[in-house]
């Protein structure tokens, strides 16, 4: 058995593509930093999750997520689809084992922007995998921005911030953290952790 077969049956993902993971508390920016990354890094596969939440106002199917009903997630997890799933603020998300392996097989970087849960499964999966957590710069300016966005009520600002300290909490696990405090600091340092990681 070579090397690199060896290293592909023990989870590793080398000398295919690299494996990135990102994650934050709602508020922090990530998407922001991720669009940012898309635009700059064209190169790099963003993973396209599967959710069974409602599509929000602006988002395409299969370009921001496929919506799926519950009964087919469940599906996808007796068949062993997903390289991960979670249940997050009440809807469930996945992320497809066949789409990322097959594009880390063929020598491309595949970006997964999934919450602290999967992240954690993917790392039992994936332990060379590159994870990078983005926080806002305080608890405080997390909650401005949360109620700046205008999406929410306070009741769910509250139950977002309490998810955000758990989330947190987490932080260890992962092997970079971006303070998102000066955006486009922030996005220069995300964009240079993606091109060393590279
Ligand atoms: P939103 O519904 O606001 O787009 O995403 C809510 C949360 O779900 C975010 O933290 C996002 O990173 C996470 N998420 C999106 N896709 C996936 C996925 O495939 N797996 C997991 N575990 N989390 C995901």
């Amino acid at each position: 058995m070579t090397d690199s077969i060896q290293k592909k049956h023990d989870g590793g993902n080398a000398p295919g593509g690299r494996l990135f993971v990102v994650s934050a508390p709602s508020g922090a920016g990530k998407t922001t930093l991720c669009e940012a990354a898309r635009r700059q890094l064209p190169h790099l596969v963003y993973s396209v999750s599967s959710t069974t939440r409602t599509p929000r106002e602006g988002e395409q199917a299969g370009r921001d997520y496929f919506f799926v009903t519950e009964a087919q997630f469940r599906a996808g997890i007796d068949a062993g689809q997903w390289a991960e799933w979670a249940k997050v603020h009440d809807n469930y998300y996945g992320t497809s084992a066949r789409f990322i392996q097959d594009h880390l097989d063929a020598g491309r970087d595949v970006l997964l922007d999934i919450d602290v849960q999967g992240a954690a499964q993917i790392l039992r999966r994936y332990p060379d995998a590159l994870t990078i957590f983005i926080m806002a710069p305080s608890m405080d300016v997390l909650r401005q921005r949360l109620s700046a966005r205008g999406l929410d009520s306070d009741e769910v600002i509250d139950k977002r911030m309490q998810n955000a300290r758990s989330e947190i909490a987490r932080r260890p696990m992962y092997r970079y953290v971006v303070v998102n405090d000066d955006l486009d600091a922030a996005i220069d340092r995300f964009i240079s952790i993606l091109k060393r990681g590279a």
